[in-house]
């Protein structure tokens, strides 16, 4: 009866969400996106598979084609979202650091498509969501000891019109 008329006068802890919404835990793993190259404008990721191959669920599909110096193009990239349980490893399995995943947490969605995140799509969540500095600080603190380990690794960037 006591335990009972404590809880009587203490403020209720329910959220009025969506209206009231909770800032994410640091180091929360939310909705996945793909590194945008700032010098080519597209997708760092070379289409090796390792991710594909680390993740448990078998939730990444990735299709590649053979370019004319035979390296690899990445036709698609999709991550099925609702078969994701967001341990990250295919963040730390990347060679390139190419694919992340930003603290937001919070999407819905009506139809199971809306789930399948296309190539363009994961690329729009770079921009949505590590384009500010709120977003590049989360990436910096909780994922660029392997950004940094494996810059150097990336491809030698191939010279263009008048670099010689
Ligand atoms: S977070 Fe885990 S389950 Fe989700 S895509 Fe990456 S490796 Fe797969
Ligand atoms: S491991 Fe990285 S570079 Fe390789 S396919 Fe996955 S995201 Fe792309």
């Amino acid at each position: 009866m006591a335990l009972t008329m404590k809880h009587l006068f203490t403020p209720p802890v329910t959220r009025q969400y969506p209206s009231e919404k909770r800032e994410p835990f640091p180091g929360s793993r939310g909705l996945h996106a793909l590194v945008r190259d700032s010098e080519t404008g597209e997708a760092a990721c070379v289409g090796c598979c390792l991710c594909a191959a680390m993740c448990p669920s078998e939730c990444i599909h990735i299709y590649t084609s053979d370019g004319d110096d035979h390296e690899k193009i990445l036709d698609r990239y999709e991550i099925d979202t609702l078969r994701c349980v967001y341990c990250g490893f295919c963040v730390e399995a990347c060679p390139y650091g190419a694919v992340v995943m930003s603290e937001h947490f919070a999407y819905s969605g009506y139809t199971r498509e809306e789930f399948l995140y296309t190539k363009d799509q994961l690329l729009d969540n770079w921009d949505q969501h590590f384009g500010e500095k709120k977003g590049q600080q989360y990436l910096d603190r909780f994922w660029r000891p392997r950004r940094d380990d494996f810059s150097a690794a990336r491809p030698a960037k191939k010279p263009g019109r008048g670099d010689e």
